[in-house]
């Protein structure tokens, strides 16, 4: 039987000396701003701290409060958080601050349940928000943690059937601890700086004596996972169509689902290889495109992309239809996803 007390000291004490200053993170003394703590909560799903810090800062200087957010445009939203990926995670940020206006007179709650109502919010951030920014007894499980537990625990089972598991001890270990808000960040910034995915730095660990994997000596080996199938691939063109004075076209993405609401340079639908070749381009006929032999390939969550570059020059009698055609300063002010910046800083070097 282990001395929890005792671990939960240890790792308090390490937290104490060794926590990194992070911009939404409270300063030792001071209570958490809730509408930080969602927001960098929000922010870090799938990104890492230092691409967060810089949104994280312009955020709070356009919207210092989850009422400033509310109140702005979408568009003005999801123009900011261009180049975060996930967008959808911008627009529920966007409804959940209406909903926390409307339901909540701008104020968080902090019971979990509560938090769970809200648009974009799951068990990880419910818990998260609830025991970093309230000091409730919660216990947010992510990566770093699942980590930890694995190798404190010498937990054998993969990933992800072992999540279940990991949640249960992670919990175990957090049980009664006498600062929760501290010993949740603790808990991460330990996966974070200490045992981290390769080279773990033990002999630095405040956990390290009562580690099973460190003393079984497989501690590099955990968590354990199971191979990912890999993705499929669709493929599709994009067309950079620009006038003699470097304008180039860019149209609003229309439909639900990837990038709604976004801006995007004009593509063909999204299909397999054979299909994609085929496709003819949406555009008046007189327009002469060439391919500029590139390629552009992108990750998603479900799949992956492959785009073929088309550019064509845009005569004074092209019409741009539903797009619009703007420069690469003006490019700025609209929200336009990493895939699309990628094709544009392409085109712009040839
Ligand atoms: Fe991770 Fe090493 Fe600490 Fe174990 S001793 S928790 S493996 S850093």
């Amino acid at each position: 039987m282990r001395n929890r007390s005792k671990l939960q000291e240890q790792l308090l004490a390490w937290y104490d000396k060794h926590q990194r200053v992070m911009p939404w993170r409270a300063v030792k003394g001071r209570t958490p701003d809730p509408y930080h703590v969602w927001l960098s909560e929000i922010m870090l799903q799938q990104t890492t701290v230092v691409t967060v810090g810089p949104y994280f800062m312009k955020f709070l200087s356009k919207w210092p409060t989850v009422t400033a957010l509310a109140k702005a445009k979408l568009d003005d939203v999801l123009t900011a958080w261009a180049g975060l990926g996930y967008y959808a995670r911008a627009r529920n940020l966007h409804k959940c601050a209406q909903v926390i206006v409307a339901e909540y007179s701008g104020r968080f709650p902090s019971a979990q349940d509560e938090l769970l109502a809200l648009p974009g919010i799951g068990p990880y951030t419910a818990a998260a928000i609830s025991s970093i920014a309230f000091n409730q007894p919660a216990v947010a499980v992510d990566g770093n943690v699942e980590r930890v537990v694995s190798r404190i625990d010498a937990i054998e089972e993969p990933l992800p059937a072992s999540k279940e598991t990991l949640r249960a001890h992670a919990a175990e270990i957090a049980n009664n601890n006498t600062r929760p808000s501290d010993f949740t960040q603790a808990f991460m910034e330990l996966g974070a700086t200490v045992c981290t995915p390769r080279k773990p730095k033990c002999p630095s660990c405040p956990w390290q004596k009562s580690c099973k994997a460190y003393n079984k000596g497989i501690a590099e080996e955990l968590p354990r996972k199971l191979l990912k199938a890999k993705n499929p691939v669709r493929y599709g063109k994009v067309y950079w169509i620009q006038k003699k004075s470097g304008e180039f076209l860019i149209e609003k993405r229309i439909g639900k689902g990837l990038y709604e609401g976004m801006f995007q340079l004009p593509t063909t639908a999204w299909t397999d290889k054979a299909a994609a070749k085929k496709l003819p381009h949406p555009f008046d006929k007189k327009l002469r495109f060439k391919s500029l032999e590139a390629t552009v390939r992108h990750t998603f969550t479900h799949f992956d992309l492959v785009l073929e570059i088309w550019s064509a020059p845009a005569g004074k009698d092209f019409s741009p239809g539903s797009g619009l055609f703007v420069s690469t300063a003006e490019i700025e002010a609209y929200a336009l996803p990493t895939l699309m910046q990628k094709v544009m800083k392409l085109c712009l070097r040839q």
